[in-house]
């Protein structure tokens, strides 16, 4: 039925071509397109050993418009999923006007230069996505994507109005190493370093990095550390949810996590400035990245758990009421079917359901969007049907303060 352009063959691009490879009844016809086309291919082997599924590949450099024009209008499909790096946002949403496709992607863009994530790039595009009778789908990870569908899930059936929104993001693994991010090593660690922030009474608050932090206990995992950071749904929940009193995004570290990432800091190698070295200018987060593990290198041997959801309080029928959406997703089992970790797997499949509910015209409608501006309904079932099962818990005290006004 429909032809998909992939781009990006790293932990994330993986999980989403095999998802969409074993859904062949939508994606008719995949192609995986990456700047190093050796991983391209290793991932169709696999894809073709594990689900007998064939598909094709193809080298490109995303930073390159024309690259991508010609590429899209070689392979002609009805849309691009780009799981590349944010960087890239910009150029592959060219590419996709240019050529009359529909985009999606997981992670809003930023410019290399400066490590300040926002969707007001992305969101200039309205008008010419709209006038092109096209849709970008922006955000459709799992945070992004799975948590601003469990907020929009919790906003139909759940409450009249939301009040307070804690989004909660627990890695509970184990990979074995000493140091290694889960998802892109640089994208990462720009992410964690910068100021908190959250919203409250209509404004952002600014916290120190990962200067506020406390226990929240995660079902079937236990009390761990959590640290409150920015996260790049929050800018779009806190304008596509009426009524909201205060958002904000927790995620857990390990104390080995934070002790290596503050030497890390503390000797200049988080740093986003070229520095001269033996006459090059190099820069010393991407020469971090080429020595990290990479994220899809982790799944092998991975054991534990993610568990990511939303925990929410407001009102209902003039009452209060509370309400918490989370999934669990255990490293081994993912590994067994996609050969991925969970981090990759948690944001992989939330991009082939966005994909597949846009080309079955479930979720079309010309502009770019987020993704809790759709009906939620479609996607809460496919996430159990797909592989990321949901669980809700109603009315039981949550772990948070609720005292905003
Ligand atoms: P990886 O580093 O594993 O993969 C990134 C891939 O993009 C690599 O294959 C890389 O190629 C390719 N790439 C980079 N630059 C270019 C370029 N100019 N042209 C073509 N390909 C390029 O990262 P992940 O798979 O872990 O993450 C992918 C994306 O998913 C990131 O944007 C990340 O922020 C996002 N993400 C979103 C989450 C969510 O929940 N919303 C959670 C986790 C990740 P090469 O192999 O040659 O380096």
């Amino acid at each position: 039925m429909s032809k998909v352009l992939i781009i990006g063959a790293g932990g994330v691009g993986s999980v989403v071509t095999h998802k969409c490879a074993m859904l062949s009844e939508v994606f008719t016809e995949i192609m995986l397109a990456s700047r190093t086309k050796a991983k391209c291919d290793a991932i169709a082997a696999d894809i073709k050993e594990m689900h007998g599924v064939s598909i094709s590949t193809a080298k490109v450099d995303a930073d390159q418009v024309p690259e991508l024009v010609a590429l899209i209008k070689e392979f002609n499909p009805v849309m691009v999923i780009n799981v590349a790096l944010p960087y890239q946002d910009l150029t592959i949403m060219d590419a996709c006007l240019e050529t009359g496709v529909h985009y999606l992607d997981t992670a809003n863009y930023e410019p290399i230069d400066e490590a300040k994530f926002e969707y007001k790039w992305q969101w200039a595009y309205q008008d010419k996505f709209k006038e092109a009778g096209l849709m970008a789908l922006l955000g459709c990870g799992f945070d992004p994507g799975v948590t601003g569908v469990f907020t929009a899930y919790a906003q139909k059936h759940h409450f009249e109005q939301i009040h307070y929104l804690d989004i909660v993001d627990c890695n509970a693994g184990n990979h074995g190493k000493a140091f290694a991010t889960n998802f892109n090593p640089e994208i990462n660690i720009r992410e964690i370093t910068q100021k908190g922030r959250y919203w409250q009474k209509g404004e952002w608050v600014e916290t120190d990095p990962l200067s506020i932090h406390k226990p929240i206990d995660y079902p079937e995992i236990g009390p761990k550390e959590s640290y409150l950071l920015y996260h790049e749904e929050l800018e779009s929940l806190t304008k596509n949810i009426p009524h909201l009193k205060r958002a904000r995004f927790w995620m857990t570290f390990s104390q080995e996590y934070i002790t290596h990432l503050r030497v890390l800091e503390n000797v200049g190698m988080t740093r986003i400035d070229p520095v001269m070295y033996e006459g090059k200018e190099i820069v010393p987060l991407q020469f971090l990245k080429a020595v990290l593990p990479e994220p899809s290198s982790l799944g092998e041997g991975y054991s534990g758990k993610t568990s990511i959801g939303c925990q929410i309080k407001g009102i209902k029928d003039g009452e209060e009421k509370t309400y918490y959406v989370y999934n669990n997703c255990d490293h081994a089992a993912v590994y067994q079917e996609v050969k991925a970790q969970a981090v990759s797997y948690t944001t992989g499949v939330p991009a082939m359901i966005g994909a597949m509910l846009m080309v079955t015209g479930k979720w079309q409608k010309a502009g770019v969007y987020n993704v809790e501006e759709f009906d939620p309904d479609p996607f809460m079932d496919a996430l159990n049907q797909y592989g990321l099962p949901w669980n809700e818990k109603i009315n039981i005290p949550l772990p948070h303060e609720y005292d905003v006004q």
